[in-house]
């Protein structure tokens, strides 16, 4: 049999469509974000990174530094263990404690990604729960996907950010039945926000759960950064709220944050929980640091959200068409996969600035685009350069820009 064929031929019907992933090698350097070494070939040089997670730049904060640093010298390089078997260090119990009132819960649960948190979390509550319903928003992320067809549990998939729709969909299913409806607070792709209230009235009206995914969202909302729930008043009305450690937090990790007993069930039959090594030490150190940090300080939301809004304004100078949210994350449409594949060539090429393509799956065909996510870091000489090199490539390419406002 040979299998090298059949990986290859898939891989290249995946070329044709565009949609082959060609990863940049880059190395970031702490105190540069979100500037970057990116190697190609022979060639090395500087970049402008404009499409990174690290949303505030705490990744290279001197304080997760700094705690990272001494914890390695203190406690070693991993935790040496599962939680269950000699890996609960003490950074763990103190991480986990930070989580759970940071979301104004009971306890929280630490995972190894945040991928892992949804997946494994959704899969145990769908399989555990007898006869539990999930009641998932359409365009929620794979790691959710994946638990909830996982779980083997009934699921019915209802309208984006449509509560009347979920209504409808809960009120054609038996009362007694469990349900969990399963939705995030801002959608990466889109950076559109739920209706996060509406969506809790309907369900406590069916007496359903709530988990909501605000991976895009802690650090970023809210006056103690607690995410979009915090933001709203509504942490106390959500079941389960879930979050990454990887993202604005600026370091690696996922967790649950809900009552004690929630977060004890999952502890206790999760099998994405049990059987892996726990976190080493120093990322639940810098993790807790970046978290105390952004829970006292206002400076990083701040500043991004004036990077956000120069960003915003200067696309609409150079008549560049993007899509409207209330959110962080600037999504310029292209709508073709090899377009959009040429334009963050070009970028990267021509003019240093290291802009991933974002294409099918990822986003469905016909909306292939560019997703900008400006950070505190981000100037506005860089925002300068940016927004000329995707004018440059407008009139090359030929894309339909929209009217310049006055
Ligand atoms: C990135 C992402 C995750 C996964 O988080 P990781 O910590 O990167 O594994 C989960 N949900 C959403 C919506 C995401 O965008």
């Amino acid at each position: 049999m040979n299998f090298d064929a059949i990986f290859e031929s898939q891989l290249d019907r995946l070329r044709e469509a565009g949609n082959y992933r060609y990863f940049a090698d880059l190395e970031r350097h702490a105190g540069r974000f979100p500037h970057a070494l990116h190697r190609s070939g022979d060639s090395e040089r500087e970049v402008t990174v404009w499409c990174s997670n690290d949303y505030l730049g705490m990744g290279q904060h001197p304080d997760v530094l700094a705690a990272m640093e001494q914890a390695i010298r203190q406690h070693g390089a991993g935790a040496g263990g599962t939680r269950n078997i000699s890996g609960t260090t003490h950074a763990h119990v103190k991480l986990e404690r930070e989580l759970a009132d940071w979301h104004g819960k009971e306890a929280a649960l630490l995972f190894s990604s945040g991928y892992v948190s949804n997946w494994t979390s959704l899969s145990t509550l769908g399989s555990r729960v007898p006869n539990a319903v999930i009641l998932s928003d359409a365009n929620n992320h794979a790691s959710m996907i994946e638990g909830i067809r996982h779980s083997k549990a009934d699921y019915r998939i209802f309208r984006h950010n449509d509560p009347e729709d979920l209504d409808r969909h809960l009120a054609a299913l038996d009362p007694a039945l469990p349900k969990i409806v399963a939705f995030e607070s801002v959608y990466s792709m889109d950076g559109d926000i739920a209706p996060i209230a509406e969506i809790c009235d309907v369900a406590e009206a069916h007496g359903a759960m709530t988990y909501l995914d605000e991976v895009h969202a802690v650090g970023l909302y809210g006056p103690r950064g607690g995410g979009v729930a915090e933001q709203r008043g509504l942490m106390d009305r959500l079941t389960v709220i879930e979050g990454t450690l990887g993202k604005a937090v600026g370091t690696m990790g996922g967790y649950i944050a809900a009552s004690a007993s929630l977060v004890d069930f999952i502890r206790s039959f999760a099998s994405g929980f049990i059987f892996t090594t726990a976190l080493p030490p120093a990322l639940a150190a810098g993790a807790l640091a970046s978290i105390r940090h952004l829970k006292a300080s206002e400076i990083e939301r701040q500043g991004q959200r004036v990077r956000v809004q120069q960003l915003r304004r200067a696309l609409d100078r150079a008549g560049i068409p993007h899509m409207p949210n209330e959110s962080h994350i600037v999504p310029v449409l292209i709508g073709d996969a090899q377009k959009c594949r040429r334009i963050s060539d070009w970028l990267l090429e021509h003019h240093a600035i290291y802009v991933q393509p974002i294409n099918y799956p990822t986003v469905p065909q016909g909306t292939e685009r560019l997703r900008l996510t400006p950070s505190p870091h981000h100037g506005e000489a860089e925002i300068a350069a940016l927004v000329d090199g995707l004018s440059e490539l407008w009139s090359q390419c030929a894309l339909a820009r929209q009217p310049v406002a006055a």
